[in-house]
């Protein structure tokens, strides 16, 4: 990266958390290593068993809200710089939960849903939902139970905000991914798109991922990020 970018998309995943105590997706001993992916990530699984998958969002939902789950400073440093950059910005997240938001971000797009929403089967309204949810949840909108999913993309679905994400990665010219292991697609995509447009590509991460970005800064989040985003801020 010779000058200062002027236009940037960032894209997070599970690890810029992990320092939050949020278990990514692949950890050996997380949430999720207890629930295959097909039971409580797939469209089928919720036909099959949706009792099983109210169950683990909402096991996830009440983590989210637990008095010790804090934004940590690789999400403050991201609102910081946010907020002191004076070019174009984009923060892309497959993050559910809402530790960017409580840092301050607000050029954030949840491309994977949130899990504090919840979504009408019927009407597709989307709700906030702080406490758990299952059969017996009224619905908002027609006033019955049983036709309410957290509003949360699963594997086969379609992801959301996507034209907004593939304009900002055909305009920018630093492209960052940080926690994300490049293994759920679109996401592991977007490298690609930008590296096609010869955009310098940068991967924070605490181990290699085995992707050809342009520069690889591995270690903690806590540390690389506010490391990095401070030192484009800093006058050249
Ligand atoms: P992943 O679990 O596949 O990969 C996590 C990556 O983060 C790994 O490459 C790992 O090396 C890295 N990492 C772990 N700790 C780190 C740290 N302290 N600092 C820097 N990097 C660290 O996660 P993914 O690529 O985001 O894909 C998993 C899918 O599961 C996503 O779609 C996401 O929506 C979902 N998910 C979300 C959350 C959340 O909302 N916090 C948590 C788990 C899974």
């Amino acid at each position: 990266m010779n000058s200062r970018p002027r236009s940037i998309v960032v894209l997070t995943g599970a690890g810029i958390s992990a320092e939050s105590g949020i278990e990514t997706f692949r950890a050996a001993d997380g949430l999720w290593a207890n629930h295959p992916v097909d039971d409580v990530a797939t469209p089928e699984g919720f036909e099959r068993n949706p009792q099983l998958v109210y169950q683990f969002y909402n096991q996830r939902r009440r983590q989210l809200l637990s008095q010790e789950m804090r934004p940590n400073p690789a999400h403050t440093a991201l609102a910081r710089f946010e907020h002191e950059f004076d070019g174009e910005f984009l923060l892309v997240t497959q993050n559910v939960d809402n530790l960017h938001e409580r840092a301050g971000s607000d050029k954030l797009l949840h491309m994977h849903g949130e899990l504090l929403k919840m979504r009408c089967l019927n009407s597709k309204l989307i709700f906030d939902i702080n406490e758990d949810l299952d059969f017996d949840t009224h619905c908002r909108c027609c006033r019955s139970a049983g036709n309410l999913r957290p509003h949360v993309v699963w594997f086969g679905e379609m992801p959301l905000h996507m034209n907004q994400i593939n304009n900002a990665l055909e305009s920018c010219d630093l492209f960052v991914a940080i926690g994300t292991s490049g293994n759920v697609y679109p996401a592991s995509g977007f490298y690609q798109t930008a590296k096609i447009r010869r955009v310098h590509t940068v991967e924070l991460n605490l181990e290699e991922t085995g992707s050809s970005f342009d520069t690889h800064v591995y270690g903690p989040a806590t540390e690389t990020v506010p490391q990095f985003f401070d030192q484009i801020l800093q006058p050249s």
